[in-house]
């Protein structure tokens, strides 16, 4: 039996690691187009930052590690088709050599690329990139271009365009190593995964740490601002009412959001679905007979909305393993998404699960939101944070939709919208959730748990009709 699993990255590394783990005596093989196998990106802002001192701490394992559990590491090599009928996948090794690669089970895990917005001067013959200062970042390659930047052109001033998580924890990062930083949003309030009475909070934190947010602004244009020092780079940009910005900076950030890397699936015959994705049914399976696919490059089932496309590392990692199981014959489901998401903003948290109100509105939901705030631990014992909550129900049902928190980074917001993300996985209404038994200790908690109480708050604004 031999698999081969396309991407080193999450989904790709995640089913390999499984198909070994469940049949040792399989020949896996993982096909990497760079020399840098299950690294973790999600870290690249902290190695930016400083807070990471090394790059290849951000490695989840060694070369080394992976090839003790028995896989074929195939790095710096690119697979170019997929010969469905043939059973054959042909790749280009790292000085271009091609070779045709037989499987008994594949695995497409080739994840995604960042967006290019339409912004003058980001692509073409004339394109500025990274050796102007110019940078996407996906990548470790995109990462050690970042990194080469700030080292050698030491900027005084970068601009931020996108202010979606990373393009925060980017803000973060660079803030952090003593860069000013101006932040561009096209929409009318950052962080757009949460509705905007908490977008303007982590808004709130950008500002009081010296971030200049530019929301409702729509970068246009790059170019050379015309000098080789400080300021080299400028951004054209307008306002939703149509007035001109402009910006100089030494260094541009573009983080718009990715898109599914699905090129050589589709000529392959896969069929696509919602946002370009790999369409795959609960088993991971494309379709095309013996190819499976899973990670940032699939659609994504969510358990309340059906289809999505919602690139997360965490769901990477299940449908990978999900996909190496049922590689080896297994018929294992993917459980479905419900988009649960936590971001550090300097000194604090924003997470969501579930369904944003309008979100929810679109779904044919009758959602109520409900807005309050609690302690995290008892007021009375140092050191407590006020935590923002938004609690979304149904209003037909009683059944908890979603949850938005906002607090400070020690006040547990990641763990805290774990509770409800289980909550929502588990159907449960917003009422039942105050019989959950939860813990408490008045350092760390409150006999009732914040959570239960914005549970409470909204009970206590809702009244539901006799079910
Ligand atoms: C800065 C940053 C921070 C993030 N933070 C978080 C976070 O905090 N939480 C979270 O849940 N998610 C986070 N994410 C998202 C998360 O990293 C992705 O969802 C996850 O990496 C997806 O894994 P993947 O394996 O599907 O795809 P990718 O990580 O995109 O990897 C694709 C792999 O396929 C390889 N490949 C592509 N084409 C080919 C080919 N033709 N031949 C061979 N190899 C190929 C690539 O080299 C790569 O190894 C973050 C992402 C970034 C960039």
């Amino acid at each position: 039996m031999h698999l081969v699993m396309i991407g080193g990255s999450d989904a790709g590394i995640s089913a390999a690691l499984r198909a070994g783990e469940l049949d040792p005596s399989a020949d896996v093989t993982v096909v990497v187009a760079d020399a840098y196998p299950n690294f973790s990106i999600c870290g690249i802002p902290y190695y930016v930052s400083g807070e990471v001192t090394h790059w290849r701490s951000l490695a989840h394992r060694t070369v080394a590690d992976l090839e003790a559990t028995g896989m074929a590491l195939r790095l710096d090599t690119k697979a170019r088709r997929i010969d469905v009928p043939g059973r054959k996948l042909q790749l280009a090794g790292p000085g271009g050599e091609e070779e045709l690669v037989s499987y008994d089970k594949l695995v497409i895990g080739t994840g995604a690329v960042p967006v290019q917005p339409p912004i003058i001067g980001l692509t073409g013959p004339d394109a500025l990139g990274p050796d102007d200062g110019v940078h996407l970042l996906h990548t470790m390659g995109d990462t050690f271009a970042v990194m080469r930047t700030l080292e050698e052109a030491s900027p005084a001033r970068a601009i931020i365009v996108g202010a979606g998580y990373v393009g925060l924890e980017m803000a973060d990062a660079l803030v952090a190593r003593g860069v000013a930083v101006t932040q561009m949003e096209q929409l009318p309030e950052v962080l757009a995964t949460v509705d905007q009475e908490l977008g303007a909070l982590v808004h709130a934190e950008l500002a009081s740490q010296g971030v200049e947010v530019l929301t409702g602004t729509t970068a246009r244009q790059i170019s050379r601002a015309g000098s080789t020092g400080q300021g080299r780079l400028r951004v054209i940009a307008d306002t939703a009412s149509g007035e001109a910005v402009q910006r100089t900076a030494d260094m541009i950030l573009i983080v718009t959001g990715v898109r599914p890397d699905t090129e050589l699936a589709a000529a392959a015959g896969a069929r696509l679905g919602v946002r370009g994705a790999i369409q795959v049914d609960p088993a991971m399976q494309t379709g095309l007979p013996d190819v499976l696919a899973a990670g940032d490059c699939v659609i994504t089932h969510h358990r309340l909305l059906g289809e999505t496309y919602l690139p997360l590392g965490t769901t990477a990692h299940k449908q990978g393993r999900i996909a190496g199981e049922n590689a080896l014959g297994a018929s294992r489901h993917f459980a479905g998404s419900l988009g649960t998401q936590v971001v550090k903003i300097f000194d604090q948290a924003a997470a969501r699960t579930g369904l944003r109100h309008d979100e929810a509105m679109a779904a044919g939901f009758v959602p109520i939101t409900v807005q309050s705030a609690a302690d995290d631990h008892k007021a009375y014992y140092p050191g407590s944070h006020r935590i923002t909550m938004r609690v979304t129900g149904d209003r037909r049902t009683g059944r908890l939709l979603g949850m938005q928190l906002f607090g400070h980074k020690h006040a547990e917001i990641a763990k805290r919208i774990d509770i409800a993300a289980t909550a929502i996985y588990n159907g449960m209404t917003v009422e039942a959730i105050s019989d959950l038994d939860l813990s408490y200790t008045p350092p760390l908690g409150s006999p009732w748990e914040a959570v239960q109480m914005g549970a409470q708050a909204w009970n206590r604004e809702v009244t539901l009709p006799n079910l």
